[in-house]
């Protein structure tokens, strides 16, 4: 019996590709207005199998990557205001869920601290320096 590392991939032809780049829509990033065209939205991504991802996002395979089950998340729903936000570290962060930045800041005492100081040290960088 020889050893096959790639035993799990090699199931796959090209079969597949057919729809795969058409766009279901744009995503657009409520706080910083990037615009991205996405290619699927929830919580699984198309043509992966093991792949599920830990919250509805707006999503596009990775153009820059030959590997099919290699995708990029643009961006998600805020789950305390609904904003579509991108994955952007200014935009959002992730923590269990979703939250927009915005209401990180709102609610920067429910997290826990590691995450309070990722948020303050953001919004240092982001302060001109004045004394
Ligand atoms: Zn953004
Ligand atoms: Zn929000």
């Amino acid at each position: 019996m020889g050893r096959r590392g790639c035993a799990a991939r090699e199931a796959h032809g090209y079969i597949m590709d057919v729809n795969e780049g058409s766009a279901l829509g744009v995503f657009t990033c409520e706080l910083c207005e990037v615009s991205s065209p996405y290619s699927f939205s929830g919580q699984k991504p198309p043509n992966t199998r093991a792949i599920v991802l830990l919250e509805e996002c707006y999503g596009m395979k990775d153009p820059f990557s030959p590997e099919r089950e290699k995708f990029l998340v643009l961006g998600s729903k805020c789950c305390l205001c609904s904003k579509t936000v991108c994955v952007g570290t200014d935009c959002s962060l992730f923590y269990t869920k979703r939250f927009c930045l915005p209401c990180v800041r709102d609610h920067l005492w429910q997290f826990p601290e590691r995450v309070q100081n990722e948020v303050l040290r953001k919004k240092s960088v982001q302060k001109t320096s004045s004394s």
